[in-house]
């Protein structure tokens, strides 16, 4: 079976040897004045009963475009659960996006704003036998697989798919590692993807995710060289392979340093051609975080400040958003957000909760967070790049806080 992407021909030349300059700081300790772009200003200054996520899709149209310019011969596959809202969707969809679903559920989404289910992969390896036959049928053909299990499932209930063979990864440097519980080792795969052959499948490649908000260009580099070793030891078995999706990872702005997305894109693509020479198999990305993160904000209220004794001079800043109404990847202190607020005093410490009766509804206590002296209860707070992995992860109601709303602009 023959995959319908639509090979624009590789030319690889421009791709200068790299100069990267050094990444880009943000101090959590300073207040974050940057303006977010007018037509957020707007919405929040209309101050929408909080908390809400707000989106401008023009951000992520052009998140999506410097990505399709960065890799101009990449086939891109959103990953829906950064953040499933129907109008992202439809406006990638209509930007000539594919997607990357990880569930019956996101696949239903997808057809039901019609995208066309070649268009979709299935990414996520571990699937419920019905689910694969019921996308099967629905005409998803790109599955991911990473155990003689899930591939068996894929090739009773999946016949003649196109499928790739999800390789372990470190997750180093990455602020969200996915390492351990996703891939298998490189003999295993090699292995798989023989395999995959003998069931009647069409094995198209492997996949590897690098650990979301990956901030280090050169954790592709490695990978990258292992897969093509793999790749060149398959073809002795006669067995080529024609894509590499090298998953998610790209980063978002939060407090870590970046480097400039170009470099990203460079590092990725040069390791491509060092890898595997002057034809490379054709490149997929899974991109989440990276084109919908820095199109939203999240705005809050300040719910309570308070010391826990006198002369403590930590403030407790309790917010009407925490871990449980999106704010799922503080979790360890993960992601680390930047704040927002209007107010331009001098900045004291703070630790910052949510508004749960839950003790692990803290959002940051080891990080140092600042914010200014005089901030007072009732005062609106933003939290910064929050478009991915916030909406999708809010509680149905835990106390009774309703999920996050959301207001596509
Ligand atoms: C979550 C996920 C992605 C997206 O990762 P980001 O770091 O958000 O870009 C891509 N591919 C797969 C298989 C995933 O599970």
């Amino acid at each position: 079976m023959q995959t319908s992407y639509v090979n624009s021909g590789l030319d690889y030349e421009g791709i200068s040897s790299l100069v990267c300059a050094p990444p880009l700081c943000h101090d959590a300790s300073q207040a974050d004045t940057r303006s977010l772009t007018p037509k957020l200003e707007e919405f929040l200054a209309s101050r929408p009963e909080t908390p809400f996520l707000a989106i401008d899709l023009a951000h992520v149209q052009s998140k999506y475009l410097e990505l399709q310019r960065e890799f101009p011969h990449a086939a891109i596959h959103y990953a829906v659960k950064a953040n499933p809202s129907p109008e992202i969707i439809q406006l990638l969809a209509a930007l000539g996006s594919r997607f990357d679903i990880a569930s019956r559920y996101e696949l239903d989404l997808c057809l039901s704003l019609g995208v066309s289910p070649p268009w979709l992969s299935y990414g996520n390896t571990v699937k419920k036998a019905v689910d694969i036959a019921y996308a099967f049928a629905c005409g998803v053909r790109i599955f991911s697989f990473d155990s003689e299990a899930e591939l068996e499932k894929l090739g009773r209930y999946a016949p003649g798919a196109d499928v790739q063979c999800r390789l372990l990864s470190q997750g180093k440097s990455a602020d969200w590692p996915l390492s351990k519980k996703f891939g298998c080792d490189l003999e295993m795969a090699y292995a798989l993807l023989l395999k995959s052959r003998d069931l009647g499948l069409n094995p198209i490649g492997v996949t590897f995710h690098v650990g979301s908000q990956q901030t280090d260009p050169q954790q592709w580099v490695e990978p990258m060289h292992q897969a093509a070793e793999l790749y060149r030891q398959l073809e002795r078995q006669n067995l080529e392979l024609a894509w590499i999706n090298i998953g998610g990872g790209l980063p978002a702005t939060y407090q870590a340093a970046l480097f400039p997305f170009s470099c990203y894109a460079q590092t990725i693509q040069q390791a491509l051609l060092d890898a595997f020479g002057p034809t490379p198999p054709q490149l997929m990305l899974e991109p989440g975080r990276f084109l919908v993160a820095d199109a939203g904000v999240i705005q809050s209220e300040i719910v309570l400040i308070a010391h826990k004794s006198r002369g403590d001079l930590r403030r407790w800043v309790y917010l009407d958003i925490g871990k449980f109404g999106g704010l799922a990847e503080t979790m360890d202190e993960c992601i680390k957000y930047r704040l927002r607020t209007h107010r331009f005093g001098p900045m004291g410490s703070v630790i910052l909760a949510g508004p749960t009766c839950d003790s692990a509804d803290v959002l940051y206590e080891k990080t140092p967070y600042a914010l200014p002296l005089d901030l007072a209860i009732g005062d609106r707070i933003e939290i910064l790049s929050t478009g991915a992995y916030t909406s999708s992860y809010a509680s149905v109601g835990f106390n009774g806080f309703p999920p996050l709303r959301t207001y596509c602009l």
